[in-house]
């Protein structure tokens, strides 16, 4: 693999056109100040893929897919970082050098690939165990009853730990592997120097595989009274629970075929759902689900459907998931099982064709939701009623596309026989103060913020540097009430200070993904601000950030002064007082500078 140094990559990108670059596979129109297409990532009937030319970035409102040239060419072409620079070199006249890795990054490389053995390695061992040697026969008959087959034992790579403290231990180290390495990854335990003991003892083992087949990680189920019953291998510099999914790899060309992905929760019910024909399943293994899963997940399919435990905390698991799969515009089926069966025994009884009727018949999780809603509270009260609108409202608002959030406001108007005008004003105005109900019952206020004054500010910066001057003499960013946002503002901010300009493709280096995307969200609304008003903008939302810092200080100076009182008897602390008396001259200050 070859790398290049910083400057040359910004030499190639700088000559590039990435219009020009992504008109080769997208058909482009001029849109405001961007450039709209169909995007070439997901399927899409209505252009949601957007392209600056100025900025050289391009996003998807529909998939969140997004960067600069390089990972255009990367994602579309499944090609290398180095492949993508060669090409947009060649196509653009700028010679590269001949240049080889550092010795850093070949020493990174090579210390990937050792850990990735080891891991592979120690997956050999397991399974030898399980399939091949006597010591092997306890884990065998656990997976015969539980209804296990030996196909599915050689597909997924099964294994068995004895319980024995240095079964892996001498097997890697008759190998001559890295033990602290082994360490690093979790297979081993240290016990002082230069000493370690195996991690997983007694257990039957699942690797976990990313999507080039190799193993990152392993789970453990205990089959005797080991305790935890499950245990994971930790997060390592090859394992990241929030971006793996148990099983992707065995179904993502079922994924594509079905047009569906069944999500559980555990690796036994993904390996009878397996065995059971639906081979278009993942499962979480105890982590939450996350953004990045479903994003993965949506390059195959966007039909989801949610599996978990035919209980209450299965039910509660699931209606969780909602906010999350509404802001990425996703609309996941549920599947109910009875009351205390779970997935895996449901199956291994026999109901498969029962549990295809579910699938089939069940609800979105949406509907779902509504109807638990009315089931907690009573709707014949006015009070009842304004709990549950408020609870619906704030999922509804998080709905993305205008015309489902209408729709499910009609449906809620007319479950609760409000009036659908109430619910959307309500939603209009980010459901601030009560609900006005015919008695003036109050309705819980709902804790949504606003964030955006300071999106404005970041828009501002990436508009023009001499912004990111005047937000500093502010020292606005300290008073953010987003963490993502800040996060955003304080590296524009260091990139800033550093290089007396702002690079957007060195702002976005020093991103993790979720923000870069919120970033490029940001930067693509198309929100033309007039000449010369800028400078408004800015005064009124550092006044609005103000302003709202105040309050969240105020009220939680509150909340301390009523603990100190309950406290003490009704007296309160010299420095609370203090404090008290330090808000209220900010106060006054900022009433003078307001309008
Ligand atoms: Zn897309």
């Amino acid at each position: 693999m070859r790398f290049f140094s910083e400057e040359k990559v910004s030499e190639v990108r700088d000559r590039s056109s990435i219009v020009e670059v992504i008109s080769d596979y997208v058909n482009l129109k001029k849109a405001g100040r961007n450039f709209r297409g169909l995007c070439p990532f997901h399927s899409e009937k209505t252009p949601s893929f957007m392209v600056n030319e100025e900025k050289q970035i391009f996003h998807c409102f529909g998939c969140g897919a997004g960067g600069d040239v390089f990972s255009f060419l990367m994602k579309v072409n499944q090609i290398s970082f180095p492949e993508a620079v060669e090409e947009l070199a060649r196509r653009y006249g700028v010679s590269l050098p001949l240049q080889t890795a550092s010795p850093s990054q070949t020493k990174e490389a090579a210390r990937r690939e050792a850990l990735f053995q080891i891991n592979e390695l120690a997956s050999n061992y397991f399974q030898e165990i399980l399939t091949r040697r006597r010591e092997g026969e306890p884990a065998r008959q656990y997976l015969a009853q539980r209804g296990i087959r030996e196909q599915t034992i050689d597909e997924f790579h099964l294994g068995y730990a004895v319980d024995r403290w240095d079964g892996l231990l001498q097997y890697l180290r008759k190998r001559g592997a890295s033990l602290s390495m082994a360490s690093e990854l979790g297979l081993l335990i240290p016990k002082g120097k230069e000493s370690w003991f195996d991690a997983f003892r007694g257990r039957v083992m699942f690797p976990i595989r990313n999507l080039q087949g190799r193993i990152v990680g392993f789970g453990g189920r205990a089959i005797g009274t080991g305790h935890p019953k499950y245990l994971n291998s930790p997060d390592s510099s090859l394992y990241h629970k929030g971006e793996i999914l148990y099983g992707l790899r065995e179904a993502k060309t079922f994924l594509r075929q079905s047009d569906q992905v069944m999500i559980v929760e555990g690796y036994f019910d993904l390996l009878m759902l397996h065995q059971s024909g639906l081979r278009q399943s993942v499962a979480t293994l105890g982590t939450a689900l996350t953004a990045h899963h479903l994003r993965l997940l949506r390059r195959y399919t966007e039909r989801m459907v949610l599996v978990f435990d035919g209980d209450a905390a299965g039910q509660q698991a699931s209606l969780r998931l909602l906010p999350l799969f509404l802001e990425e515009g996703l609309w996941p089926k549920v599947v109910l099982l009875p009351e205390g069966e779970d997935p895996d025994g449901f199956l291994r009884k026999g109901h498969l064709e029962d549990f295809k009727r579910r699938i089939a018949e069940g609800p979105l999780l949406m509907d779902f939701f509504l109807d638990r809603l009315a089931k907690i509270h009573p709707v014949k009260s006015v009070e009842g009623r304004a709990k549950c609108a408020d609870e619906a409202l704030a999922m509804i608002q998080r709905i993305p596309d205008v015309i489902q959030r209408d729709f499910y406001l009609k449906a809620l108007a007319e479950r609760l026989e409000l009036e659908v005008s109430l619910l959307r004003n309500r939603i209009g105005r980010g459901l601030k103060g009560r609900l006005r109900m015919e008695t003036g019952t109050q309705g819980p206020l709902s804790q949504r913020y606003d964030s955006r004054a300071e999106e404005t500010v970041v828009r501002l910066m990436t508009q023009d540097p001499r912004w990111v001057g005047r937000v500093l003499e502010e020292r606005i960013i300290d008073e953010f009430e987003s963490p993502s946002l800040q996060q955003i503002a304080r590296a524009m901010e260091e990139v800033y200070r550093r290089r007396g300009d702002l690079p957007l493709s060195e702002v976005m280096a020093g991103l993790e993904e979720t923000l870069q995307e919120k970033l490029r969200r940001i930067i693509f609304k198309e929100v033309v601000f007039e000449e010369g008003i800028e400078e408004k903008i800015l005064e009124d939302c550092v006044q609005k950030i103000r302003e709202r810092r105040l309050k969240r200080d105020k009220s939680e100076l509150r909340k301390r002064i009523r603990e100190a009182e309950k406290e003490t008897g009704g007296e309160v602390p010299e420095a609370l007082l203090a404090e008290h008396q330090a808000l209220a001259r900010r106060e006054a200050l900022l009433r003078k500078s307001g309008p």
